[in-house]
């Protein structure tokens, strides 16, 4: 009895399949705005793709459809238990017109880990991927062109299941919008302001804080109006008695510091699960490795205090500091705010950035604008 229904739910389960997508095409195609007029996450493309899971039938055949609302039953498992993921990458217009999706291959693998810690189902990355590449070819006149500028790409994952008990979902959604933006700074950086925080924490060991899990965002937004109303754009968040520097808000944290010798040392965090595994983390350790002097450059994945930044900021150690993210790419800090002290973190003159802050930028976006060919890069169309 049991081996039947085991293996009748084997055999009906079906996989993630692009092969079976259907496209239904908007009657009612948007204007495009200007590159002037984009703002991050607030207008979206024509159309979405959504692709329903049911625990005794598997995955259903993937839908593109004009953008629109869902609808829900109120009591879904989404809306009360935090059934809930995303991930953020984005699609790039290359020199040739071509349009290229930034190691998408990454945030698929991040996908199906935060689906699996929170028992929602996983999925075959290629398949995704593909089936994005759709959605983004189809709507790829939105795709702004232009320094800077892409398509950002937000799919979703969301339990669907009806009832109020507190239980494994037997239904979920899969869905992706895409939202054209352009620089994160319209006019060059702009470096921020941190405040170092340690009365509220983002992420603790044996937590989530290293599954992009939408229950990890909302808590967040307390401590970060606070900071605010002293002056502070994001929070640096710290763990441990120690004051261990882990992230800020939804960018990873970068630091160089001067040795004695005249060496420098680049620092971030280790994945120890206390940190989100970022994609552009991944990239600036990759390419500070392949393109920095070992004889002049030690980069660290290790936990690095707030005392060891404000001391070695006493003693002209600290060199600069820079938080990266898909949003940003990087975001160079030029202060951080704990226990009362300004730590003043240094920029080249009369500019927002350090040198590394601008080389790293710069690098990565010779991969993300296809000008250096590589796997990092996926043509779409
Ligand atoms: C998304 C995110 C990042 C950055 O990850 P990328 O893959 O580089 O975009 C860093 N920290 C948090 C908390 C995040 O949510």
């Amino acid at each position: 009895m049991f081996s039947k229904i085991f293996s009748r739910g084997l055999s009906t389960m079906s996989k993630l399949d692009r092969s079976l997508l259907k496209v239904t095409k908007t009657a009612a195609p948007k204007a495009k705005l200007p590159n002037s007029e984009l703002v991050f996450g607030q207008s979206f493309t024509d159309h979405m793709l959504a692709i329903e899971w049911d625990a005794s039938k598997g995955w259903s055949a993937p839908e593109i459809k004009p953008y629109g609302p869902l609808t829900l039953d109120p009591s879904s498992c989404v809306f009360h238990y935090a059934f809930e993921l995303f991930e953020g990458l984005k699609a790039y217009r290359d020199d040739q017109n071509r349009v290229r999706m930034f190691r998408p291959d990454l945030n698929m693998k991040r996908m199906n880990k935060s689906a699996e810690r929170i028992c929602l189902p996983t999925f075959d990355s290629e398949e995704l991927i593909g089936l994005i590449g759709d959605l983004v070819k189809l709507d790829q006149d939105f795709i702004p062109v232009g320094k800077g500028y892409s398509l950002y790409i937000r799919p979703t994952l969301i339990g669907t299941t009806a009832g109020l008990g507190v239980g494994i979902p037997d239904k979920a959604l899969l869905f992706v919008i895409c939202s054209p933006v352009g620089p994160y700074y319209k006019t060059g950086f702009k470096a921020v302001r941190l405040e170092a925080t340690d009365y509220a924490t983002r992420a603790w060991p044996g937590g989530v804080g290293d599954k992009k899990l939408g229950a990890n965002y909302a808590p967040c937004i307390r401590p970060q109006l606070d900071a605010a109303s002293r002056g502070y754009q994001q929070n640096l968040w710290l763990f441990g008695p120690e004051g261990n520097v882990t992230e800020v808000g939804t960018m990873n944290f970068f630091v160089v510091f001067k040795n004695a010798d005249g060496t420098k040392e680049l620092v971030t965090a280790p994945l120890d699960g206390t940190i989100l595994e970022g994609v552009t983390r991944d990239s600036v350790l990759a390419l500070a490795r392949e393109k920095l002097n070992p004889a002049e450059w030690t980069i660290s994945e290790r936990y690095c205090t707030i005392k060891e930044i404000a001391d070695r900021s006493d003693i002209g150690e600290l060199v600069e500091a820079f938080g990266s993210g898909t949003a940003a790419v990087v975001s160079p800090i030029k202060e951080i705010g704990w226990n009362g002290k300004q730590i003043q973190v240094p920029l080249l003159p009369n500019e927002q950035f350090g040198e590394l802050t601008k080389n790293v930028n710069d690098w990565i976006a010779d991969y993300q604008y296809g000008r250096i060919e590589s796997d990092w890069s996926r043509i779409v169309n």
